[in-house]
């Protein structure tokens, strides 16, 4: 009999909780986890599985409005409801939450459907009371939208509550211009709204490169999209009639139905009880790891954006499952943090995978790069003249390709499978070695030369 109620206790049950639950009990230890909110985490339930649908959704206006009279047809009464889609989107979420809770129960996973914080190094209590034992406990409970401090704060929602909205906003003012302004941006202007983006600095996206940046920004303001550099917001007023007025820097206030504020997300370890095993946070209220996800307490790891390495799903899936060999599977393994590809469902949306042309330049000195500016097939019939544009960034002295980013229709879905080439180190004669797919854009690829 062991000394502990379980060997594996997870708290958290998003993307990396899960799979490290799944794939402990698979390797026959006793799991359980509890999940303050619903089963899935944000991947699933307010975040990249919802924002994509939505994506999907405002795809239809612009095919149907732009593209759509110049291929032959001609559409009749077309007219966008919010609240169809927004609860086609929320059954397909308790659809996928239900799967997640399957995964559970197949795997004998025991769940608890509250929070649950760390009571020591082997204990963690429930919000009911109740302790439980763990001979090792995981931490993965994700990240929290960040909102700055500014009066009237309290009027403006995050990404979480931006999938529930009771009406469609005409007017939205979107604070930050990283990943979820961009994507939200491209959301509600094509779905007909009239947006603004507010960002403190004059970058958007920051980290990424700047030829794609440089491409992306004049094609979102000539979609309609407002952009105010600078601004950071300094009040929000709610009007008489439920409005609000955005103060944001220099610059007339500006009215909006719905403020979005997406400045960023922070590891979710308020009150979580790691004093208690002994741990401290690092930076941004991370929970410092090694390698194999163990914070500085023996029986306790963490993955996931709770450790602010790399804030995307499949890295918290491969930590969960690397974490979940190392303790439970006697194969003590990492987990490699280069050449992890991106992507923004912008409109249209940017894709990347190892170092940008900056970044090169930094580590490399010298290198060489290869760059394609086209116009999408697709696009050639439209009045509105958006371009794609590809590039590979070549190191000069083995010829290894460190970088491939892409802005253009598609991009995340072409640039996977240009990350395994990246990923196994392959050289530019090997890209200009493959035979072009034609006609694709895809096929620009082995084209530049
Ligand atoms: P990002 O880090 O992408 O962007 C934050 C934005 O907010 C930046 O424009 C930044 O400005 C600004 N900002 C940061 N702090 C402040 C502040 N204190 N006051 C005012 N402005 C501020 O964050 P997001 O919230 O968009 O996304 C969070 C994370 O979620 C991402 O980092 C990403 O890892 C993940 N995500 C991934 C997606 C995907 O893979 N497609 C989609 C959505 C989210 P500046 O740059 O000028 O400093």
């Amino acid at each position: 009999m062991s000394e502990f109620e379980y060997d594996l206790f997870v708290i958290g049950a998003g993307s990396g909780g899960v799979r490290a639950s799944r794939i402990a009990a698979s390797h026959g230890a006793k799991v359980a986890v509890a999940e303050e909110f619903r089963i899935g985490g944000t991947c699933v339930i307010r975040g990249c599985v919802p924002k994509k649908l939505l994506v999907y959704g405002s795809h239809f206006a612009h095919e149907l409005l732009h593209d759509a009279p110049f291929y032959g047809w001609t559409i009749e009464g077309a007219k966008f409801d919010w609240a169809s889609l927004r609860d086609f989107v929320a059954r397909d979420v308790d659809r996928l939450e239900r799967a997640y809770t399957n995964t559970l129960d197949n795997n004998k996973v025991d769940h608890f459907l509250e929070r649950a914080i760390i009571a020591g190094p082997n204990t963690v209590r429930l919000a009911s009371g109740r302790e439980i034992s763990a001979k090792f406990i995981l931490v993965a409970v994700g990240a929290w939208p960040v909102v700055p401090e500014f009066e009237g704060s309290e009027h403006c929602i995050t990404s979480n509550e931006v999938f529930h909205l009771p009406t469609f906003p005409q007017r939205v003012v979107i604070q930050g211009a990283g990943y979820i302004a961009l994507e939200f941006a491209g959301i509600f202007n094509a779905l007909g709204a009239d947006v603004t983006v507010v960002n403190r600095s004059d970058k958007i996206l920051r980290g990424y490169d700047e030829d794609l940046t440089d491409r992306l920004l004049p094609i979102m303001q000539a979609r309609g999209i407002t952009f105010g550099f600078n601004r950071p917001i300094s009040r929000v007023e709610k009007q008489a009639d439920g409005s609000l007025l955005v103060h944001a820097g220099e610059g007339e206030p500006i009215a909006a139905d719905v403020v979005l504020v997406a400045t960023g997300r922070k590891p979710k370890t308020d009150a979580l009880g790691l004093e208690n095993a002994g741990i401290e946070l690092g930076h941004n209220g991370a929970i410092p790891v090694d390698d194999f996800s163990k914070t500085s307490c023996d029986s306790i790891y963490a993955v996931g954006d709770v450790t602010d390495r790399v804030q995307l799903t499949p890295v918290a899936i491969r930590e969960g499952h690397a974490f979940a060999d190392t303790v439970f599977g006697g194969n003590p393994r990492s987990i490699a943090y280069d050449h992890i590809p991106s992507a923004v469902f912008s409109q249209p949306p940017i894709a990347s995978v190892g170092l940008t042309e900056a970044q090169a330049r930094k580590v490399h000195g010298h290198v060489k790069v290869f760059t394609s500016d086209f116009r999408p097939m697709k696009n050639m019939f439209s009045p509105i003249a958006e371009r794609g544009y590809y590039k590979l960034v070549v190191d000069p002295a083995t010829d290894k390709v460190l970088g491939v980013h892409m802005i253009g229709p598609d991009s995340p879905e072409i640039l996977q499978a240009a990350a395994i080439a990246v990923k196994a180190g392959l050289t530019k004669a090997d890209f200009d070695d493959t035979v072009a797919l034609h006609p694709s854009m895809a096929e620009e690829l082995v084209l530049m030369r």
